[in-house]
């Protein structure tokens, strides 16, 4: 086995043993510059398992010059217990030549008995003619400031991501690049509910929250996006997904863009579950607009729509005719078989009216026992038609309440809309001055309006 010199008191000693003066100056002044950077310097005889340690390095950790013995087995005492296993294993693959060079980073105890983070790294200089490792020599440097920077930064991260967990829905980062590609940076786990999926599946393919959208709300809601991100104006959008498990959904998204220094756009923002309340918007929409007894649009809902129509007419698009429809002696029905049974007389009416329209007629319940109809593009003729069917249909299908046949009829008046209708109560009083002869002249009749 080849000799290697004994270390050295002072400094790195060993390896500038015979120097020359000059050498030994240019070392020394290496030395300061390395330990003036908070960086220690050792030096091991591995085969005697005496341990060197520069001045700096004990100055490192709070030692005096004469604190510490040189032992191997001393200096494996003042690493954390948590660690040692770690470090010796990375010291004995670099011996064995499975590594390099050696470079761990542990905690070290101080002479004030605290640990302090040090990154240490070090290489085999000498080996016999085996290729024992002979000599090692290497640096210890502080990285506790790392370490408590790397700590508070960790931190942050797990108070923003317990925190982006912990609200109902899905908070996310949107990058989209100047190329025009986008990625999601981030995603909070709400993506499970809000997507079914899971955030990596996210953050490696962003395009996967694409196809769990509406096919009819996908276009939709590209453009919106993309005027934000050109208008950097903040972005709420409502729209429908379709998933594996829920079924389709309502979702809402608000999120704020900023342009970045290379051109890009990030975005901040959240997803939100507003099915529940979509569901009661159309429920309270349906409220508002339909009669609760023959689920027919109520007078207003039907006011709305003849408003649409006229204006269509005046946009010079053909004509709708208008009919105004009152069931006979109504009152006679109520009087002699009840008040439920003249109910479910206006609901068979109703149907028969629901079952004649086509898909841009619409027919309302507009009073008591009073019906209107617009039929869209109808001319006094066709409309004719369908009123008749209507008056022999109520004819023919006699209704039957508890085991008694109730004959009823309908009395209609038809109009037609002109371009000079200034407004619908125009046409709905032609019609209704048709129904009134139609009354006049006894009843279960249509009559249309002359002009
Ligand atoms: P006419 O042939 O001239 O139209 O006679 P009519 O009896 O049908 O007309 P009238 O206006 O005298 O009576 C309408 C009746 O409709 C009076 C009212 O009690 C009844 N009515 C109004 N709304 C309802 C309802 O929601 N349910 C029931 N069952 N009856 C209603
Ligand atoms: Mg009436
Ligand atoms: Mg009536």
């Amino acid at each position: 086995m080849k000799p290697i010199a004994k270390p050295n008191s002072l400094q790195v000693a060993t390896p500038f043993e015979d120097r020359s003066s000059l050498e030994t100056a240019a070392a020394s002044r290496l030395e300061l510059a390395i330990e003036g950077s908070g960086t220690g310097i050792w030096d091991r005889n591995v085969a005697t398992g005496r341990i060197h340690y520069s001045r700096g390095w004990k100055a490192l950790l709070g030692y005096a010059e004469s604190d510490l013995t040189d032992g191997i087995e001393e200096s494996y005492t003042r690493i954390h217990p948590d660690d040692l296993a770690y470090v010796q294993a990375e010291m004995q693959a670099h011996f064995d030549r499975r590594t390099d060079s050696y470079a761990v980073e542990h905690r070290i105890r101080c002479r004030d008995g605290s640990y302090k983070w040090v990154c240490s790294r070090g290489k085999v200089t000498e080996r016999d003619e085996c290729g024992q490792a002979l000599r090692m020599t290497g640096t210890t440097t502080d990285v506790s400031q790392v370490h408590s920077l790397a700590n508070s930064l960790q931190k942050s991260i797990n108070l923003i991501t317990n925190l982006t967990n912990a609200i109902p829905g899905m908070a996310y980062q949107y990058c989209v690049a100047l190329d025009g590609t986008t990625a999601y940076c981030y995603v909070s786990n709400g993506v499970n509910d809000m997507y079914e999926l899971t955030p990596s599946q996210v953050t490696d393919n962003g395009a996967l929250i694409d196809a769990r959208l509406h096919p009819d709300d996908l276009a939709d809601w590209q453009t919106s996006l993309h005027a934000c991100t050109a208008s950097l104006q903040p972005w709420h959008h409502d729209y429908r997904v379709i998933l594996p498990h829920q079924g389709l959904c309502w979702r809402s998204v608000h999120a704020n863009p900023s342009r970045q220094s290379d051109g890009s756009t990030q975005w901040h923002g959240f997803v939100t579950d507003i099915t529940e309340r979509k569901r009661l918007d159309i429920e309270l929409q349906e409220f508002a607009t339909t009669d609760s007894l023959t689920r027919l649009p109520n007078r207003r809902h039907f006011m709305t729509r003849m408003h649409e129509e006229l204006a269509r007419v005046h946009r010079g698009q053909p004509s709708s005719a208008v009919l105004m429809c009152d069931l006979d002696h109504f009152k006679k029905i109520n009087d002699s078989h009840g008040h439920a049974a003249g109910d479910l007389v206006l609901r068979h009416f109703a149907d028969v009216l629901q079952e004649q329209l086509r898909k841009n007629d619409t027919a309302g319940r507009i009073g008591g026992e009073e019906f209107a109809v617009v039929l869209s593009g109808a001319t006094l003729v066709s409309a004719t038609q369908f009123a008749e069917r209507i008056r022999q249909r109520m004819v023919s299908q006699t209704l039957t309440i508890a085991g008694q046949p109730i004959a009823v009829t309908v009395s209609i008046g038809i109009a037609v809309m002109l371009v000079g209708d200034v407004h619908v109560d125009a046409v709905l009083s032609r019609s209704d001055s048709a129904l009134y002869r139609a009354k006049e002249a006894g009843r279960n009749r249509i009559e249309a309006s002359c002009v």
